[in-house]
């Protein structure tokens, strides 16, 4: 998997220590709130699991997988549930956790889906963001790390399924994704 990647943006040091310093941010803005952290899947698996280890409040964790149709390293806009969560969020906190913001279209639906449900709050975690590909405006209130308009795999990331278990964040050779 190391010898597809053209290099690496982000190490295992540097994703550690951000992910503590957002997980204390989480823990000072969720004092006496009744928290639910729910998930993008897959993605956002690896991020999540380290995230919610590092708030150090009560909680109920959720997930949700979505799919955007169409090309494989672009989003297309069109969302489809492919799991919807388990609990309801009425009333609660809710902190959306994603990998990645790009297009933000993704999000845009789900935060619309989820306020449909009458939360107490909704606010967007993301590990990464790519604000130079943006189509849609999405708040995006902690930030993991801005990074430029490359395609990344690694801690959670994926091309065509693969390389999600790398512990850093790469850029995949182009002949990888073009072959
Ligand atoms: P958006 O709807 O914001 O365009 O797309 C968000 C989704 O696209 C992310 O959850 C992720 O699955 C995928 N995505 C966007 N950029 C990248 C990238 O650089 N690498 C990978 N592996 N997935 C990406």
């Amino acid at each position: 998997m190391e010898n597809d990647l053209d290099k690496i943006i982000l190490t295992q040091e540097q994703i550690t220590k951000r992910v503590a310093e957002l997980g204390e941010e989480i823990t000072k803005d969720y004092q006496d709130k009744q928290l639910v952290v729910i998930g993008i899947l897959r993605g956002a698996a690896v991020f999540m699991a380290d995230l919610i280890r590092e708030v150090k409040l009560p909680m109920e964790i959720d997930f949700m997988s979505v799919s955007s149709y169409g090309a494989s390293t672009k989003s297309s806009g069109v969302v489809r549930i492919n799991k919807d969560l388990d609990s309801t969020i009425t009333d609660k906190h809710v902190l959306i956790v994603e990998d990645i913001v790009d297009t933000g279209l993704t999000l845009k639906y789900i935060v619309e889906n989820l306020m449909s449900r009458k939360p107490a709050s909704v606010r967007l975690c993301t590990l990464l963001d790519k604000p130079s590909r943006r189509a849609v405006d999405v708040d995006v209130h902690y930030n993991g790390f801005t990074i430029p308009d490359e395609f990344v795999v690694g801690y959670g990331l994926d091309y065509a399924e693969i390389y999600r278990n790398l512990p850093y964040i790469g850029v995949l050779k182009p002949e990888i994704y073009t072959r």
